[in-house]
């Protein structure tokens, strides 16, 4: 997969800031043993000068026998030692490793880098940043489930049913599949005229699943489209396909409004399939109603959608208009 320069970047920095943390915890305890246990603060000198010693002594070769020997000492010296410390530092209520350096990746000790490979904990910063990327490109406003307000929802009956009641549903709905998400849950498509709260409550999933570590991925179909196309024909860097295809939930706001040609199309199916086989989730919202989807898009996506996503029918009527009326925008 392609990183964006800019991901690199911050990825490095969020290493080199994890190295700091550790040394500074590091020290911190150091410090804090040195006059709290001073006997176990000089056993942990010692055992360092001992280290250093093994080091010099490995470095002569073994040709010699007395290096051997010499070797073997320090090491079962070092191993005495070093179990000594750590009950007495058990004994002081201390953790045996108290005194170890403790990183956030024990593989790479916060490197990024482990035998010459990227490590998994480098990949994981590189996605998440380059994901940010393309979301701050698709400037959707993220909000939160507590600013949705059914009261602008009409508790009058429409074609028999309550918007109101209605709505209260699909908002609890949304909630639920945020607050439970996991990695092979349900897609999802909302269906409704514009602005029903499709994309606000789209955002509200966004906002909850990336506070709670996921990697999601949204942006209105046109904006993504656009990106891809110009991915793929050289007028952009980046790898938002790759990006997209991989994240734990992709949204693509306002299916319709992109600019449709056979190109669009078939990165659609590309999406929509391969998220489907590899089974992890998409949320779609449009505007078009299921007969105009099934009109405007092929057999492949409209039989993808319509087998594999659970609509939900957004009700009422303009929100937007109802707060100009109530005088509130
Ligand atoms: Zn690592």
């Amino acid at each position: 997969m392609k990183y964006t320069e800019q991901a690199f970047d911050r990825a490095e920095l969020e290493l080199r800031r994890r190295q700091d943390n550790a040394n500074e915890e590091h020290q911190r305890r150091l410090d804090e043993i040195a006059q709290n246990a001073p006997e176990i603060y000089r056993m942990h000198s010692e055992a360092i000068r001992l280290n250093y010693a093994l080091i010099g002594n490995i470095g002569k070769g073994k040709s010699s026998a007395d290096v051997s020997k010499k070797i073997a000492e320090i090491k079962e010296k070092n191993i005495n030692l070093r179990h000594t410390m750590h009950e007495m530092l058990k004994a002081c209520g201390y953790p045996e490793d108290y005194l170890q350096m403790h990183y956030q990746c024990e593989i790479c000790n916060d490197s990024g880098y482990h035998d010459g490979v990227r490590c998994e904990c480098m990949k994981k910063l590189l996605k998440k940043y380059t994901t940010e990327e393309i979301n701050a490109n698709c400037s959707i406003e993220l909000h939160d489930f507590a600013d949705f307000r059914i009261e602008y929802y009409s508790d009058a009956p429409v074609n028999g049913e309550i918007p109101r009641v209605k709505m209260q549903t699909i908002f609890e709905n949304c909630k639920n599949y945020a607050t439970r998400f996991e990695p092979h849950t349900s897609s999802l498509i909302f269906f409704g005229k514009t602005g029903l709260g499709k994309t606000f409550l789209s955002s509200c999933i966004a906002k909850e699943l990336i506070s709670q570590g996921w990697n999601v991925v949204y942006g209105s179909m046109l904006k993504l489209m656009r990106q891809v196309e110009d991915e793929r024909f050289h007028r952009a860097e980046g790898d938002t396909m790759s990006i997209m295809l991989e994240a734990d939930l992709l949204i693509l706001d306002d299916l319709g409004s992109e600019f449709q040609t056979q190109f669009t199309d078939s990165v659609l199916y590309e999406l929509i399939n391969e998220r489907i086989n590899e089974r992890r989730p998409t949320l779609i919202s449009t505007n078009l109603t299921v007969n105009e989807v099934g009109k405007k898009y092929n057999d492949r996506i409209v039989s993808r959608i319509t087998g594999c996503f659970r609509p939900f029918f957004f009700a009422g009527s303009d929100v937007r208009l109802v707060k100009l009326r109530n005088g509130i925008i």
